[in-house]
């Protein structure tokens, strides 16, 4: 039954795990996997997360199910995260939100409500984007295709972006990340924002705006600004949301998937389909990370204490950015790595070959993906001097 099928390779991500892990260098670096990590090279716990967690175990009295739209507490919550606490949007009653596991859940649940109720012909994805958003489009059976997003000397090409984009036939879905762009980091400013919600409008595109790292570009409202904005001013668009970063729940599996709609009515109908799309692919969401995350969100203090846990994340990997800028300084090559103080969020994309990511890893025992992506939160500060001189080692070559 089974001979014809084939062995593929494993995930690249993994495979760099397990190679960093046999390293037996003492000085190597990961810069690899997209988990946060403190300047001790920890993913710690959250403290409002264990705070949270203790109250539970205290309080919870049911694991019984909790129904295909998740919690209604957890929605209510992270709408207004999203949206913003008087956001017009859900004073309207336009968005709807259904509880995943994790932002790729999410990504899962847009692509099969799609295909169920647009039967779109595309989904145009910035080159290059997370690779999983390839996955997961293809295999609900939507065509991908790309828009321009980096040209090869590592520099955003927004122009190239919006041309792209003006070219795309009414309908079709367009894939936004809200901030930090992965891989690269570059995001888009208010003006560019602004430029896309033209476009989208005009061409009567359907965004879809993948949201996994609210709070780590610039702030939680600041990072929210263009999925506010088209939300604000168009009467259809899709939101995948997770809490894996933002609340370090990654293995909790917490994410959702938001729908806003032209008004109340069309909302209620096709929140009812996204019902439908949950359960036949889970059923019900997993309750313990959205349970967490509204009894942060909820109360008032811990709300406080986790929006300076989100601050410090943030603070430490762009504090990592100018050091590493500064360092490289040293090494004349301030120019060079610039981009590095441009982008946001965890990842970095340093504009190497890669074959001069295989030259890191193999003489200094710097792991990263082979696009050159350098995961920043995977640096320490102490690394910083010998991360400087490997990369203007590497460069030269
Ligand atoms: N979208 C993007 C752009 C991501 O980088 C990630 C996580 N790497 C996700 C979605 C999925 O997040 P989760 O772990 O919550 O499934």
């Amino acid at each position: 039954m089974f001979e014809h099928i084939q062995r593929v390779p494993g995930d690249a991500i993994l495979g760099l795990i397990e190679a960093f892990k046999n390293d037996p260098r003492s000085r190597k670096i990961d810069l690899g996997v997209g988990v946060y990590r403190d300047d001790k090279g920890d993913t710690p716990i959250l403290p409002t997360v264990k705070d949270a967690e203790r109250y539970l175990v205290e309080h919870e009295t049911t694991k019984s199910y909790i129904g295909s739209h998740g919690a209604a507490d957890y929605g209510d919550l992270v709408l207004s995260l999203v949206f913003g606490a008087d956001s017009e949007v859900l004073a309207q009653q336009r968005a709807s939100l259904t509880q995943s596991p994790g932002g790729t859940g999410a990504l899962r649940l847009a692509a099969d409500f799609l295909r169920t109720n647009l039967s779109p012909r595309r989904i145009w994805i910035s080159d290059p984007t997370w690779p999983n958003h390839i996955g997961i489009f293809s295999a609900a059976g939507i065509e991908i295709k790309r828009y321009p997003y980096v040209d090869d000397q590592n520099h955003f090409v927004f122009d190239l972006m919006l041309e792209a984009l003006r070219q795309i036939p009414e309908g079709d879905i367009v894939l936004l990340h809200a901030c930090c762009h992965n891989p690269t980091g570059y995001d888009l400013s208010r003006e560019q924002w602004q430029a896309v919600l033209e476009v989208l409008r005009e061409r009567r595109l359907l965004p879809l705006i993948d949201m996994a790292y609210q709070g780590f570009g610039h702030g939680l409202d600041e990072d929210a600004y263009g999925v506010r904005l088209l939300a604000d001013n168009l009467d259809a668009m899709i939101i995948t949301f997770s809490c894996s970063k933002n609340f370090g729940i990654y293995n909790e599996r917490t994410g959702a998937f938001i729908l806003v709609a032209g008004n109340k009515e069309e909302m209620l109908n096709i929140r009812s389909q996204a019902a439908i799309t949950a359960r036949e692919n889970y059923s019900n969401p997993p309750a313990h990370g959205a349970s967490v995350v509204s009894h942060v969100l909820g109360n008032d203090a811990l709300r406080q204490q986790w929006v300076s846990e989100v601050t410090e994340m943030r603070q430490r990997i762009r504090s990592l950015r100018e050091q590493l800028v500064n360092a490289l300084d040293a090494h004349g090559l301030r120019e060079r790595f610039s981009c590095v103080l441009e982008q946001n969020g965890m990842f970095s994309y340093l504009g190497l070959s890669p074959e001069q990511v295989d030259y890191l890893r193999d003489e200094y025992g710097i792991y990263m993906v082979r696009s050159g992506r350098a995961s920043m939160a995977g640096l320490r500060s102490e690394q910083v001097e010998d991360m400087a001189a490997a990369l203007a080692d590497a460069v030269k070559k």
